[in-house]
């Protein structure tokens, strides 16, 4: 396949490779071009293809905390990071997932502004402009979130553009989406029957993945306040293929969310339930803060002096800002190499 960004068939064709390879893919949160290089940057030294996430939260601040009108820039920021991976992402050799991150009710509306820059990108270029979308409705009853899911699906289906949603309540929040609760264990586990309902209704329209809870919750919380139970998306498999005459074994696209934190163990049993897709968010965050501090630490003088008042030699050299965020991008690029590892996911590219 052709490196670069991959939507439609060949999106679809990346997570059958994963699928029958093992291996998930980290979709990553970014919310600048340091951001968005350093996540190629890592791709590409591990060979591996990689999904490159915006929360609308990132989207606007890619955008520009200026903008007034914040739906408008969570639009517009998302285009522009879409648009700057277009640009670059081929150069990096390896397949590239643009993805959006949780859009509730609430931010529908950031969704359709979506549908309508991806439409103009589709009549012009004959391909979308985001690979996937993903609505979380998992806080409403399931025949409620799946009956606007359907709705959403058959919108991007017609522009090639693939779904992901939510079923069952992933603990935490993320951008303001979910609640920092996780006492109520019962709602963080997804039921099979709700599984088969939505396979029932979208799997016809186009390709979908689901974002099951299985006890996963967002954030980084106090170890012990997490219990994982991945065999959930076995039984959820298994319930799905005994189902459909001449179905494979894992029918279902499973994405993890709220994977920061969580053991190997558990991580490759999901991989092997179906999970091409782990979001990692909470993880690279640190990595970038914590490079950028470690450079700033031991060169704190440059940070308060333009010319050294000990020594008399200008700081530019260390104040240039190029400077720390480089080091801050080797922290997320340094970071990253590990989760291709956990993921089993380096040197599989299935760019040539
Ligand atoms: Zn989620």
């Amino acid at each position: 396949m052709k490196s670069g960004v991959v939507t439609g068939r060949e999106y679809v064709e990346l997570v059958e490779a994963c699928k029958r390879g093992a291996y998930a893919l980290p979709a990553v949160n970014v919310v600048g071009t340091n951001s968005v290089n350093a996540v190629l940057e890592a791709a590409s030294n591990a060979r591996s293809d990689v999904i490159i996430q915006i929360s609308n939260g990132g989207a606007q601040f890619f955008a520009g905390q200026g903008i007034q009108d914040a739906l408008r820039a969570k639009v517009l920021g998302a285009v522009s990071m879409a648009q700057h991976v277009h640009t670059v992402a081929k150069d990096y050799g390896v397949c590239v997932v643009l993805h959006t991150d949780h859009a509730n009710r609430g931010l529908l509306p950031w969704i359709d502004g979506l549908i309508v820059e991806n439409r103009m990108h589709f009549e012009k270029t004959g391909s979308p402009l985001f690979s996937s979308h993903m609505l979380d409705l998992s806080e409403e009853p399931v025949s409620q979130n799946i009956d606007t899911c359907a709705k959403y699906h058959e919108a991007l289906a017609e522009l090639n553009i693939s779904l992901e949603i939510e079923l069952g309540v992933t603990g935490g929040e993320e951008d303001g989406v979910g609640s920092d609760d996780v006492s109520d264990n019962s709602r963080l586990y997804t039921q099979p029957e709700d599984v088969w309902y939505a396979y029932q209704t979208l799997n016809d329209i186009g390709h979908f993945s689901i974002a099951a809870a299985f006890g996963n919750v967002h954030g980084v919380y106090r170890p012990g306040n997490v219990h994982l139970r991945p065999s959930i998306l076995d039984d959820c498999q298994k319930y799905i293929s005994s189902r459909i005459s001449g179905a494979n074994s894992k029918p279902c696209d499973f994405v993890f969310h709220g994977g920061s934190g969580s053991g190997k163990n558990d991580v490759s049993k999901a991989v092997d339930y179906g999970v091409f897709k782990m979001n990692i968010d909470t993880d690279t965050q640190f990595a970038f803060s914590s490079a950028l501090f470690s450079f700033m630490e031991p060169n704190s003088q440059a940070f308060k002096h333009q010319i050294d008042p000990d020594t008399g030699k200008p700081n530019k050299s260390l104040y240039d800002p190029r400077k720390s965020l480089r080091e801050a991008e080797k922290g997320i690029v340094a970071r990253l190499q590990e989760a291709f590892d956990v993921l089993g996911s380096a040197n599989k590219t299935i760019a040539d």
